[in-house]
C-alpha cells in the first residue's frame, strides 16, 4: 500500500513555546478582565450606595416641607386677628430655622396671591386634599410649594441648592465623579455636577422619586467609568505574575525535557556501545585470523625441520619461538576482547515498529544538536510506516544518520543547510532517506564508506556507517550512500515492510 506523499514540517518541539505564549497571554488577559469586571462591581456598588444616600436626605429634606406647611395652616391666627402677621409670628421666623426656605407667603379672603400660579397651585391643592407645587422653572433653583387652609393659605419658595444637606452628603461635591439632579416635568437642576467622563466606558445610572407625594422630584445620579478608572496597577500585577509563573513552570518543563533527553541519549550510548563491542569483536575476529596462521605456518614449519635428517634444531627451535609469539599475540586480542565486553549482545528482536515515531524520536533528541547548527529538519513522505525492525538498532541507525548529517551540514554557511527526512515505500519495502545539503561524498571515498575504521573526519572513529550497515543488513534491510542530485549526501535505509503493510 502506498500512501500519498504528502508535504509536511516536523512539528518541533520548540516550537511550542509560541502555545505556551499564548496560553499565557489568555490566563492573562482573563484574569486582567476578571479583576477589571470585579473593580468595576465594587464601583458600582459604591455608587449605589451613595446614591441611596443621596436619595435618603433629599426624601427627609423634602417631606419636611409639608410638615411645616401642615404646622402653618394648623398655627395660623384666628379669622378676627389682623391680616397681616406680626413681627414674631411663626412664617417669619421659618426662613431662619430653615435656610432652604427663602420666604413664607399667606392668602385669605382678604389677602390675594401676588401671583395668579399660586392661585392655582391653591386650587390644585384644595382638590387633592395636600400641598401642590406652583408651576415650576427649576433652572431658577428654586420653587415653590402651597397648601390651601382655611381661613388662610400657605406657599413656601425653596431654595434648591439650599436644599442639600451638605453636612451630611456621601460624596465630596466638587471632585465626585457622581452626577446628581433633581428632574421633574422635564426640567431639572443639578445638585452635583459630578467629573462628566465623555466617551466610552461603563456608566452607572439610578432613579428614584423622593419620598413626598406632593414634590414628586426624581432624584437621578449617574457615573461614567473611563478606561482611565480601570484597575491598571492591579491588571499589570496579575499579568507579570502569570508570565513569571509561566516562566517558571516553562523553565521546569525544559529542564525535565533536557533530563529525559539526556537519559534517552545515555541509553542510546550504552547501546551504541554494546553494538560498537559488536563490530570490534569482527575486527578482532580479523586480528585474529593474523597470528593464528603464522602460528600454524610455523609450527608446520617446525614439524619439518625436526623431521630432517639430521634435524636442523636452531631454525625449529626459532620458528616455536615465532609461533610462541604470535600465540601470545592472540591471547592478548582475546583478553583484550574479554574486559571489554562487558555484557553480551542482547541480539535483535525483529518486530513491528513505526518509523515515523522513530524518526521523531530521533530527531527529538538531536533536537540540540540541530539547533545549535541552525538547521530545521524537514519531515516528508508519508505519515504512516511500519517496518519489521530492532526498535532499539533502528533508533540507532536513524540517530547515526542524522548526526552524521548534521556533521556534514558544519562544513556549509548556515543558510544553506538543509536536512530532509523522507519516508515511502519503494519495491514492497520501507525506506527512509536522509538527505543534507553538505558538501557531499567524495568519489573515492564513497567505496569506503561502510568500511570499519574508515574516517575522514578528524577524532572520527569511523564505525558509525559500518555498525549502521551492518545493523540494517542483521534486520533484513540495506543502507546505501549516494551523492544526490542537489549536491549533499544522501542515506538510504530499506527495511522490509510490517505484515501490515505488506
Ligand atoms: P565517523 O563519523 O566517525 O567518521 P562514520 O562511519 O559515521 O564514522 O562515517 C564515515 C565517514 O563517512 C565520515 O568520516 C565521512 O567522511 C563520511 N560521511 C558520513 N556521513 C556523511 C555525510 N552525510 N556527508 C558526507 N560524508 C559523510
Amino acid at each position: 500500500m502506498k500512501a500519498r506523499a504528502r508535504i509536511r514540517r516536523m512539528r518541533q518541539p520548540w516550537r511550542f513555546s509560541w502555545w505556551w505564549v499564548l496560553g499565557g497571554a489568555v490566563i492573562a488577559l482573563a484574569g486582567a478582565a476578571a479583576i477589571a469586571r470585579q473593580s468595576l462591581e465594587q464601583q458600582r456598588a459604591l455608587f449605589e450606595t451613595d446614591a441611596r444616600i443621596v436619595h435618603r436626605l433629599l426624601s427627609q429634606q423634602v417631606v419636611q416641607h409639608d410638615a411645616i406647611l401642615a404646622t402653618l395652616a394648623l398655627l395660623q391666627p384666628a379669622p378676627a386677628a389682623p391680616a397681616s402677621p406680626g413681627k414674631g409670628s411663626p412664617e417669619q421666623r421659618l426662613p431662619s430655622l430653615y435656610p432652604r426656605i427663602l420666604s413664607v407667603q399667606r392668602s385669605d379672603a382678604t389677602t390675594p396671591w401676588p401671583d395668579p400660579a399660586l392661585a392655582e397651585a391653591e386650587r390644585l391643592s384644595r382638590q387633592s386634599g395636600r400641598a401642590a407645587l406652583a408651576p415650576l422653572d427649576l433652572q431658577s433653583g428654586r420653587y415653590r410649594l402651597v397648601l390651601a387652609a382655611s381661613p388662610a393659605s400657605y406657599a413656601l419658595t425653596i431654595d434648591l441648592q439650599a436644599l442639600v444637606p451638605w453636612a451630611e452628603w456621601p460624596m465630596a461635591a466638587e471632585t465626585s465623579a457622581v452626577r446628581v439632579e433633581l428632574e421633574h416635568a422635564g426640567q431639572h437642576h443639578v445638585v452635583q455636577p459630578g467629573r462628566l467622563r465623555t466617551g466610552t466606558g461603563s456608566r452607572f445610572e439610578f432613579h428614584k422619586v423622593v419620598a413626598a407625594e406632593s414634590q414628586p422630584f426624581d432624584v437621578v445620579a449617574t457615573q461614567t467609568v473611563g478606561w482611565r478608572q480601570w484597575p491598571w496597577a492591579r491588571m499589570a500585577v496579575w499579568m507579570l505574575a502569570v508570565a513569571t509563573l509561566l516562566a517558571a513552570v516553562r523553565h521546569l518543563q525544559r529542564q525535565r525535557i533536557a533530563r529525559r533527553r539526556a537519559e534517552e541519549l545515555l541509553r542510546l550510548g550504552q547501546v551504541a556501545r554494546l553494538n560498537t563491542l559488536g563490530e570490534l569483536a569482527a575486527g578482532m575476529a580479523h586480528e585474529l585470523n593474523q597470528p593464528l596462521t603464522a602460528v600454524l605456518a610455523n609450527t608446520q614449519a617446525a614439524q619439518r625441520l625436526l623431521d630432517d635428517d639430521p634435524p636442523e634444531l636452531a631454525t625449529a627451535r626459532g620458528a616455536m619461538a615465532q609461533a610462541a609469539a604470535q600465540a601470545r599475540r592472540a591471547a592478548e586480542v582475546v583478553g583484550r576482547l574479554r574486559r571489554a565486553v562487558e555484557r553480551p549482545d542482547s541480539g535483535g528482536q525483529h518486530q513491528a515498529v513505526d518509523a515515523v515515531e522513530a524518526v521523531r524520536r530521533a530527531l527529538y533528541l538531536l533536537e540540540p544538536e540541530c539547533q545549535r547548527r541552525s538547521v530545521l529538519p524537514a519531515l516528508e513522505g508519508t505519515s504512516a510506516l511500519s517496518v519489521m525492525a530492532d526498535p532499539v538498532a533502528l533508533d540507532q541507525v536513524v540517530h547515526n544518520l542524522i548526526l552524521n548529517a548534521l556533521q556534514a551540514l558544519e562544513q556549509v554557511p548556515p543558510a544553506q543547510r538543509r536536512l530532509t527526512l523522507t519516508l515511502r515505500t519503494v519495491d514492497g519495502l520501507g525506506e527512509l532517506t536522509v538527505t543534507d545539503s553538505g558538501p557531499g561524498i567524495a568519489p573515492e571515498v564513497l567505496p569506503r564508506l561502510f568500511e570499519p575504521f574508515f574516517s575522514t573526519r578528524e577524532g572520527g572513529l569511523g564505525l558509525g556507517l559500518s555498525l549502521c550497515e551492518t545493523l540494517a543488513s542483521g534486520m533484513g534491510g540495506a543502507l546505501s550512500a549516494a551523492n544526490a542530485a542537489s549536491g549533499g549526501a544522501v542515506f538510504r535505509l530499506r527495511l522490509p515492510l510490517a505484515r501490515a503493510e505488506a
